[in-house]
């Protein structure tokens, strides 16, 4: 962001604290949580896979029924300030579970770069990496099952 200090507002002001327009912004767009998880049994590991929600726009990467996505998807949780540190399976880039821990912002988080574009120009937006849910069996969702670093990976799908 040039010609003027960026409102670093998310590093002095308590999560609790912030209005919803900031709230929101800490989201980086990136749609990692909009994929399939998968635990195993015994360890309890958390893995993601490539397969997403039906109701995410896999080309402009936005939820389609984001302000009723609970009654869409029971289980789509949303993030508040409560919850915040308790999100362990989300991707480890997630705005959110960084802030809420202390940690500082990717310096591809669009809060930092000033581009709204650069979660995605940076290679780290799920668009382009996952299929969705829609187009596969879901009893074989355990064929898809991705490394850890496959969301900060860049390359596509097709
Ligand atoms: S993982 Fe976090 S930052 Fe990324 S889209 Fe989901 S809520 Fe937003
Ligand atoms: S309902 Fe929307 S926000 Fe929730 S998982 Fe599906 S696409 Fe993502």
């Amino acid at each position: 962001m040039k010609g003027k200090e960026k409102d670093r507002f998310w590093e002095r002001i308590p999560m609790q604290e912030l209005s919803e327009k900031q709230w929101e912004s800490l989201c980086d767009g990136c749609c990692k949580c909009c994929a399939y998880k998968l635990q195993d049994e015994d360890t309890e590991e958390m893995v993601f896979t490539n397969v997403v929600c039906k109701y995410l726009d896999l080309e402009a990467g936005r939820c389609t029924v984001y302000d009723e996505r609970q009654k869409y998807v029971p289980d789509c949780i949303k993030v508040t300030p409560q919850n915040a540190t308790e999100l362990e399976w989300m991707p480890n880039t997630c705005a959110y579970k960084l802030v809420a821990n202390g940690e500082p912002l990717p310096l591809w988080h669009p809060l930092e770069t000033g581009d709204p574009r650069s979660t995605m120009l940076s290679g780290n937006s799920a668009v382009g990496k996952v299929i969705s849910e829609d187009t596969i069996d879901l009893d074989d969702i355990e064929d898809y099952v991705v490394s850890d670093d496959y969301f900060e990976q860049v390359h596509k799908t097709d």
